[in-house]
């Protein structure tokens, strides 16, 4: 199918309005957004290539959810509320069967985000997806890595490892539980978690590579260690099945969790219940920030924990 007929599919399929303030959106050779002037724009941008990020086969709605999602979380991050995405799609062929299965997954997941489609680009090639999204924020509001101070508690969203458990188990031939498999497929970007962050937590960031591996980002930006008690990590479903050393490797170096990670003053930590109940995400205190450097894992009997390898890294040689 010819590129402009694909791209009117897909416009089709992903609806929300671009709004007012999308002055010019698909069409043009360039959107026109206006920006509020109290707010700062918030921009990210992540690809998806296939057999690398999901494994080939997945079925495309997953992936149109995925490619987006991966994105939001980093907004999430940010505290930013969503606003607008591009899409930079490269296919294999120009199957409109799959293209429409594709979007129905990004299109789903951009109206529960409320995020326009404002534009993109169609190409042939091996199936890759790069999606930039663009999100707003009050002026000298967005949250970042570096602002971890020592006596912070550390605080995680949801239940880290379930994805990475899910892939494993892919892998091997296993079957994973539906909630892993939804974890790995379909993952929930913490939209509404991260706005309410904003003004209560320190230092936040999205876990994409893994918990240990996120949150030294956190501690490298913010010139600062923590120290972890791994009887803290939140466990529930096919997770509470493994040894105790194999689930926090899963937790602490398993990447595709997209949950947050974030710090809070000590004085501040009453406000979390609220947080999570009016958010509906389970947060959980699962250390502190030190003075110290890097990050000390500490198992209940006091001993310390050497995790199997410190999250993913595309350059490592390594394959997924
Ligand atoms: P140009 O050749 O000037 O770069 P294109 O022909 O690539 O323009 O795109 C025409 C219009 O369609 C542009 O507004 C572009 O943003 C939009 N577009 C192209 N591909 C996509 C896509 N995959 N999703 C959404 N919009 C797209
Ligand atoms: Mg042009």
């Amino acid at each position: 199918m010819p590129e402009f007929d694909l791209i009117g599919r897909i416009r089709d399929i992903v609806t929300v309005p671009c709004g007012p303030a999308c002055v010019l959106g698909i069409g043009d050779d360039a959107a026109v957004l206006d920006v509020p002037p109290d707010r700062h724009l918030v921009v990210c941008t992540d690809t998806l290539v296939s057999g690398v990020h999901f494994p080939v086969g997945t079925l495309p709605e997953a992936i149109g959810h995925k490619a987006l999602a991966v994105n939001l979380s980093d907004l999430a991050a940010m505290g930013a509320e969503p606003a607008w995405f591009f899409l930079a799609l490269t296919l294999p062929d120009g199957d409109p069967a799959w293209v429409e299965d594709f979007a129905r997954g990004l299109g789903a997941l951009a109206t529960d985000a409320g995020i326009a489609l404002a534009g993109g680009d169609t190409t042939g090639g091996p199936l890759s997806i790069t999606i930039t999204a663009l999100g707003t924020v009050e002026k000298g509001g967005a949250l970042e890595r570096g602002g971890a101070q020592p006596g912070d508690l550390v605080v995680v969203s949801g239940l880290p490892g379930r994805a990475a458990l899910a892939l494993r188990e892919l892998k091997s031939g296993a079957e994973p539980a539906e909630n892993e498999l939804a974890a790995l497929e379909y993952p929930v970007p913490r939209l509404g978690l991260g706005m309410a962050l904003r003004g209560l937590a320190t230092a936040c960031i999205d876990l994409s590579d893994g918990l240990a591996a996120d949150l030294g980002h956190i501690l490298e930006r913010s010139g600062a260690g923590a120290s972890i008690d791994l009887a803290a990590l939140p466990k529930d479903g096919a997770l509470t099945g493994l040894s105790e050393q194999d689930r926090w490797s899963l937790q602490l170096t398993g990447g595709d969790d997209y949950e947050l990670c974030f710090t809070v003053p000590p004085g501040r930590a009453k406000e979390l219940p609220e947080t999570a109940a009016h958010t509906g995400v389970p947060l959980t205190v699962i250390g502190r920030i030190t003075e110290g450097v890097g990050l000390e894992l500490r198992a209940p009997d006091g001993s310390r924990f050497e995790p199997g390898r410190a999250g993913y890294e595309h350059f490592s040689g390594e394959n997924r």
